[in-house]
């Protein structure tokens, strides 16, 4: 569902992202971890163009990302995103976040809207915040609000970057519940996430990323018990 072949990405004349080849089939779910600055964030935002790659080839559910808006738009309509600062509108109530995007793009009405709406609210078990601004929630429960909006989308890829390291220990885990749940629904999931925990119970594979390129990757119980490169190790052992 996900193909990068060859792919690079420059800022001005540093380059982030070396020879990229990277694929994900429909119902996968991939952990992407390594160092801060390794390109994690940018290699998945590449993925719904939320930057612009510069050589290479990436399809998304048999779209090309190229200078073609209406393929963007197409491929941005099949992915979610969950960011690490959550991103919520915050002059919108819980309800409005997540009805926006479907009454605006997908030509919902209001009561279909509403309806979706109010599902997934239930589903991240949130339905009692509906009305409420997302500063009067805390970071948890705004994570599970920005997982429940993007759903509503319906969207066929969910990417995820870093949602729990914006938050206090405590409210991890459920936002951390809420992705395992959907990983169970068979969602395709691109995960960068250093909850190595998760990454155990849910990942398919983990890929490790470091200066740029995908160093290594595996299934997990490969991945973690028997890394086969040096970088690997040591960033394992630092975060374990
Ligand atoms: P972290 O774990 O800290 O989130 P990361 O692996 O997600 O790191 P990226 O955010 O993808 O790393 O950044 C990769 C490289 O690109 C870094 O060297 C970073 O400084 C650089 N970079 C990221 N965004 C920009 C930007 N808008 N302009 C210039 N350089 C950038
Ligand atoms: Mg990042």
């Amino acid at each position: 569902i996900i193909q990068m072949s060859g792919v690079t990405k420059w800022y001005g004349d540093v380059q982030v992202l070396k020879d990229i080849n990277f694929t994900v089939a429909r119902g996968e779910r991939v952990v992407i971890c390594g160092p801060s600055g390794s390109g994690k964030s940018t290699m998945i935002r590449c993925i719904n163009r939320l930057e612009e790659h510069r050589d290479g080839r990436i399809m998304v559910n048999g779209v090309e990302l190229d200078h073609s808006t209406r393929n963007v738009d197409v491929v941005r309509r099949d992915v979610g995103m969950v960011f690490q600062q959550f991103n919520l509108f915050p002059h919108l109530t819980v309800l409005q976040n997540l009805t926006i995007a479907p009454r605006k793009i997908r030509g919902a009405t209001r009561q279909e809207a509403d309806e979706v709406a109010r599902y997934f609210l239930e589903r991240v078990r949130i339905s009692e915040q509906a009305d409420k601004y997302p500063s009067q929630l805390s970071g948890g429960q705004q994570q599970r609000v920005a997982i429940a909006r993007a759903l509503c989308m319906k969207p066929q890829i969910m990417l995820f970057d870093e949602p729990t390291s914006a938050l206090d220990p405590e409210m991890i885990q459920e936002v951390l519940d809420v992705m395992v749940g959907l990983a169970r629904e068979g969602m395709t999931m691109v995960c960068v996430t250093h909850e190595m925990g998760f990454a155990r119970t849910v990942a398919d594979r983990v890929v490790f990323m470091d200066a740029g390129r995908i160093i290594e990757e595996g299934a997990p119980v490969d991945f973690f018990s028997d890394p086969k490169q040096d970088r690997t190790r040591a960033f394992l052992k630092q975060i374990m």
